[in-house]
């Protein structure tokens, strides 16, 4: 964001933060934007590959598109290995999420900090591994959904899986699952007979894959963020200064900017698109203000 920043804090009790503390606080929120997106991307190619899977082994054992669901009572043998493959999956997510939401910092310990606590992460009071999991399960049922319309359709298998890496988040937009739903009766699948209305799902994607997709990046943002305020208290900040890294209409953000006194123990979620930086205040006369890694 371009324009002239003010700082509004008294000279006489703090240090006033310099070019290059701005500078520094904006480079770490981009830094972090970057990591995100490069995870967001990872957790594709996993949901892409797994979608793919599902898809093929759905069409190795030629399912009904009538009667077809991805339950343990359509098919245990199928949902068995539905179940490996999502387990797998779930795995890999969040360890990824663990690599990418650690990379704030270099030190092993705050590493290891960190790690413990993203764990405890979620909603709804449930950690992160089960709300991975939660939206990892919607996955699974948009993709039965997908199946059958695609069965119905007569669609071959190469065609399925291209259609479905396609629309990896927009699983209700895919032309068969739209002609689906102008017969939904005719299904067992749960979404086509809802038409993808997912009841209960206030708050929340109409695609488990852009639920995990968000949660991957939401729960980054916040080790970040959470690391960063450990940095400031290491290093004797007294507070932190906090400003504007977009300009898209914002109230939250507006009433967040400016002189923030303490250093938080946790941090609350930033939410979806905040870009708005930090930089830790010091009282005046303190010498040897610490130097924070770029
Ligand atoms: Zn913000």
């Amino acid at each position: 964001m371009a324009g002239e920043i003010t700082i509004r804090l008294d000279a006489s009790r703090y240090q006033i933060p310099t070019e290059s503390d701005i500078r520094r606080g904006k480079s770490y929120i981009l830094q972090r934007e970057a990591m995100a997106q490069a995870l967001e991307a990872q957790v594709d190619i996993i949901l892409g590959d797994l979608a793919e899977a599902v898809v093929t082994l759905c069409y190795q054992y030629g399912v009904d598109p009538r009667t077809f669901t991805l339950t343990e009572s359509y098919n245990p043998e199928l949902m068995k290995k539905v179940q490996a493959l999502m387990e797998q999956a779930e795995d890999e997510i969040l360890s990824l999420i663990d690599d990418y939401a650690t990379r704030c910092t270099k030190d092993r310990d705050r590493m290891g900090l960190l790690a413990l606590w993203i764990a405890t992460l979620g909603s709804r009071n449930r950690n992160l591994a089960q709300v991975t999991h939660d939206h990892m399960y919607k996955f699974i049922r948009d993709l039965e959904a997908a199946i059958a319309a695609l069965r119905y359709a007569r669609t071959e298998l190469a065609r399925a899986v291209t259609v479905v890496r396609t629309y990896l988040h927009q699983i209700y937009n895919i032309p068969e699952v739209r002609m689906a739903f102008t017969r939904s009766t005719v299904f067992s699948a749960i979404y086509i007979r809802s038409r993808g209305i997912n009841p209960g799902g206030v708050g929340l994607s109409n695609n488990g894959s852009t639920n995990l997709t968000n949660m991957a990046r939401l729960t980054l943002q916040m080790a970040w963020m959470m690391s960063q305020m450990m940095d400031f208290r290491e290093a004797g900040a007294v507070g932190y200064y906090q400003l504007r890294g977009s300009d898209y209409k914002c109230e939250v953000c507006d009433e967040a900017e400016g002189f923030h006194l303490g250093i938080p123990d946790s941090t609350e979620w930033p939410h979806a698109n905040c870009r708005c930086y930090r930089i830790p205040v010091f009282v005046n006369g303190e010498t040897g203000a610490p130097i924070f890694s770029e």
